[in-house]
């Protein structure tokens, strides 16, 4: 017979059971949105493959719905099963790094932060995302973009292999060795296929220093501001990363350098020369400053609900649309972050991610404490969206929230999401694992 939880009592395992009325249940159950309050019946605080295993077992025997947490940042909270098991990889949460051969080993319930501290220690990185109490688990296996992914393709792109736990239990290992078809639907596929347990990536010698370079013009400025914006970033070298924001109170664009920030400094003037700044801050700081100084804009505590597009293109009209968007009073307003550069260079049917040839990425979204304002807040992103929706093409599925179906057929083509679902066939028939942006077997 297979212990499971039950069988064992919980005594088991290297780690620990939760259940309502304990002491730290409330702390784990609890995640980035607020507006997440569901109740799982038990909680496997798993320490060990092993114990994930068992978690995936327990699951099975009692016929409870499973969610796997790792940094808890999906904004629908779907770490989180309302009276059933979440595997809770948060004592997982180590890494280790070997600066010979410029690989980290990392485990399944590791947030950013860790990955880039021990990272950095040898002047190495990996493409991470850009707040650091976010997960290594959901932001890989959806694509992971960040500051370095223009230079070394996605978080994604640079994982070397898997340590996967199945449905059944299974301990598997992906690569390009073994299991390639699991390998192929880990990278942007998300969690429909099993729980990781480990993820090794690819280092890259990035160095420690960087610099980050914001101006703010007049909104009367937006649409000149943006088009030479969007020139100066069709030159920029793959260091740079661009950014925009608009919102009632001007246009704020710069980019993200990582390397000497002495040789990031040429872009400075071309983008001073787009109008009358009225407000600059150019920041030299360490690549792990850096990694972390949107960890209090983007903390936890708060209600949140949020849209994203991918947009191929950045035409006038797209430019004016995103000035309106700005200008409407009452709505959250929009950023923009740029791909290219190596995410682009990876052919599409290297692995499940999609939209590769993506120009920006397009985000919206609120934030408030306050449950009776839900429905308006919510409201005005979608608003917000649509606005932008006649120039995408595709979205990011990192940063669906509650669009179902419909949402993960704009995350994959047609023919990857064939490729997807005969792997979820194979390797979780029974969609297990669901609690994600969902890849339907097809008995389902
Ligand atoms: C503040 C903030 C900043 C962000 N910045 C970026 C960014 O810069 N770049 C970017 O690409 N994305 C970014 N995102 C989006 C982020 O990638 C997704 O929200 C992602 O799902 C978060 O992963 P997590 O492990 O923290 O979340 P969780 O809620 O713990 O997990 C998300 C999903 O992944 C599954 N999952 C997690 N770990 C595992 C695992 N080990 N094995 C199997 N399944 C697993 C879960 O079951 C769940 O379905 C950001 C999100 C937030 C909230």
């Amino acid at each position: 017979m297979t212990e499971t939880a039950t069988s064992s009592g919980g005594g088991g395992l290297d780690g620990y059971v939760l259940r309502p009325g304990d002491e730290e249940y409330d702390e784990a159950r609890a995640v980035w949105n607020a507006m997440v309050d569901r109740r799982p019946r038990m909680i496997i605080r798993c320490a060990s493959v092993q114990d994930v295993v068992t978690a995936v077992r327990t699951a099975r025997e009692l016929d409870l719905e499973i969610g796997v947490r790792c940094g808890g940042h999906s904004v629908l909270g779907l770490a989180v099963p309302d009276d059933g098991l979440m595997i809770d990889l948060t004592p997982m949460g180590g890494a280790t790094v070997d600066p010979v051969h410029r690989r980290a080993r990392v485990q399944g319930g590791a947030l950013l932060a860790v990955l880039d501290r021990e990272s950095q220690r040898y002047g190495l990185a990996t493409t991470a995302g850009n707040v650091s109490h976010t997960g290594v688990g959901g932001l890989t296996l959806g694509g992971g973009f960040g500051w370095l992914a223009r230079e070394y393709g996605l978080a994604c792109d640079n994982v070397v292999s898997f340590e996967v736990v199945t449905a059944d239990g299974e301990v598997l290992r992906a690569s390009r060795d073994e299991h390639p078809d699991l390998f192929w639907g880990l990278r942007g596929g998300g969690g429909n296929f099993g729980v990781v347990t480990e993820f090794e990536f690819e280092l890259h010698p990035v160095g420690t220093q960087t610099l980050l370079a914001e101006l703010t013009f007049p909104l009367d400025d937006a649409v000149t501001v943006l088009r030479g914006w969007r020139e100066l970033n069709a030159q920029a070298p793959r260091q740079a990363t661009f950014q925009a924001d608009v919102d009632g109170e001007g246009v704020t664009v710069g980019y993200v350098w990582v390397g000497d920030p002495q040789r990031g400094r040429w872009l400075l003037p071309p983008l001073r020369d787009l109008g009358r700044p009225v407000a600059e801050r150019v920041v030299e700081q360490s690549y792990v400053e850096l990694q972390t100084q949107s960890d209090a804009v983007g903390r936890h505590t708060f209600r949140r609900y949020s849209k994203g597009h991918y947009l191929p293109a950045f035409p006038d009209e797209a430019i004016e649309a995103l000035v309106r968007l700005g200008a409407t009073d009452g709505l959250p307003g929009g950023g923009l972050q740029a791909y290219g550069g190596a995410i682009a260079d990876v052919p599409e049917e290297d692995s499940a991610f999609s939209h590769r040839q993506t120009l920006f990425e397009f985000s919206t979204g609120s934030r408030w404490t306050d449950p009776a304002e839900d429905a308006d807040r919510m409201a005005v992103a979608r608003q917000a969206a649509a606005v932008m929706e006649p120039f995408a093409s595709g979205v990011y599925v990192n940063a669906l929230s509650d669009e179902g179906t419909e949402g993960v057929r704009r995350a994959y083509p047609a023919d990857k999401l064939a490729r997807l679902t005969t792997i979820k066939d194979r390797y979780d028939p029974d969609n297990v694992f669901h609690l994600n942006q969902n890849i339907r077997p097809s008995a389902h």
